[in-house]
């Protein structure tokens, strides 16, 4: 069995950029990827703010490059899903689905994070078409439209002041009578003049043919449902789904540490507690979670497994 340098769980941003920073250092690289590769950006439709992704740039299209570019400098990359990792000794050994093991001197968790969904109907079929999990990303979509956000802790709460630059009015929908979020951002959101306060309701469905047109939503206390409809001259609004993310850290809890939310801690070197162990991207704790600053975790994790390597393998 060869062991490589450097192996890289998820070919997100941040998983393909360490790959392309470690194949370009001559290291000998593995990508392991359990879907297509592209992580959450390939699945979006419009990359806006990426710095020199220009008109017309999808998240495929930007992921079609990042892997193009990764296999030139000769990463490996192969489907495969991590079931188990060895990370004790000082050489580390990832485990398969396929029952395949691998070895490697350093290891680079990637496996980012997604954003939670409501789970309702409608909201798959009209995600991307007006229901939104990223209001940096998507938020310009929706200038002087009407916006409806989902969700009560401080993701919700500041992104919904961040809508209020585009949306003519923000709606912040959320199912207690009392948020999570900060007080300090709770009083910002009270007094903003563009958001009107939603509480005891949650969204139930949303609508429309092509586009979303209107969303039922419930009122948990009394019971009773109601339909908003997008201003009849707009056609359509926005829903910003806000309720959480779910980190892709269940292999890694007896593995490296984590948080009490499941991410897993780094410096900001990206180094875990686990020496020859490093976290990339939207996995690790962090402010911003971004295609920018995962490829800078990226490339920051692989540089440093570099330096491990040269510190700790002789030859
Ligand atoms: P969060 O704190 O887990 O809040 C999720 C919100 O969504 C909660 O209000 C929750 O309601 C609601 N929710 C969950 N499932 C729902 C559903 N199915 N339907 C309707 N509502 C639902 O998530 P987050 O706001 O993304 O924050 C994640 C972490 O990052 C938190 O620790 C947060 O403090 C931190 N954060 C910090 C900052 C900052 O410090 N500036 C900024 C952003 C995030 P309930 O309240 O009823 O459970």
């Amino acid at each position: 069995m060869s062991m490589y340098d450097v192996l890289i769980i998820g070919a997100g941003p941040a998983g393909l950029t360490a790959g392309l920073y470690a194949a370009r250092a001559k290291m000998s690289t593995l990508i392991l990827e359990k879907d297509k590769g592209g992580g959450q950006i390939a699945i979006t439709d419009e990359v806006a703010n990426y710095p020199g992704a220009v008109e017309g740039e999808t998240g495929p299209t930007l992921v079609e490059k990042m892997i193009a570019q990764v296999d030139s400098f000769g990463a490996e990359r192969k489907r495969e899903t991590v079931v188990s990792l060895d990370v004790a000794g000082k050489v580390k050994k990832v485990t398969c689905e396929s029952g395949t093991t691998y070895e490697a001197k350093s290891i680079i968790l990637a496996t980012g994070a997604s954003p939670r969904k409501l789970g309702i109907p409608g909201e798959k079929e009209l995600s991307g078409k007006g229901v939104s999990y990223c209001a940096t990303c998507d938020g310009d979509f929706f200038t002087d439209l009407e916006i409806y956000c989902f969700g009560g802790g401080d993701t919700a709460l500041e992104e919904a002041m961040f809508l209020t630059k585009f949306g003519k009015k923000v709606y912040l929908v959320h199912r207690r009578d009392e948020f999570r979020a900060a007080k300090s951002i709770v009083a910002k959101v009270e007094k903003h003049p563009k958001i009107e306060i939603i509480l005891d309701t949650i969204p139930v469905e949303f609508k429309g043919e092509g586009i979303l047109e209107s969303i039922v939503l419930k009122n948990k206390v009394t019971g009773e449902e109601k339909e908003v409809h997008a201003d009849e001259e707009d056609g359509t609004f926005g829903a910003f789904v806000f309720v959480g993310y779910i980190p892709q850290s269940e292999i890694f809890k007896d593995v490296v540490e984590l948080n009490d939310s499941g991410y897993i801690v780094t410096n900001e070197l990206m180094h875990t507690n686990v020496e020859g162990v490093f976290a990339a991207g939207d996995i690790r704790e962090k402010v911003l979670r971004q295609v920018v600053t995962a490829t800078a975790d990226g490339a920051i994790a692989a540089t440093q497994a570099e330096k491990y390597i040269e510190e700790h393998f002789e030859d």
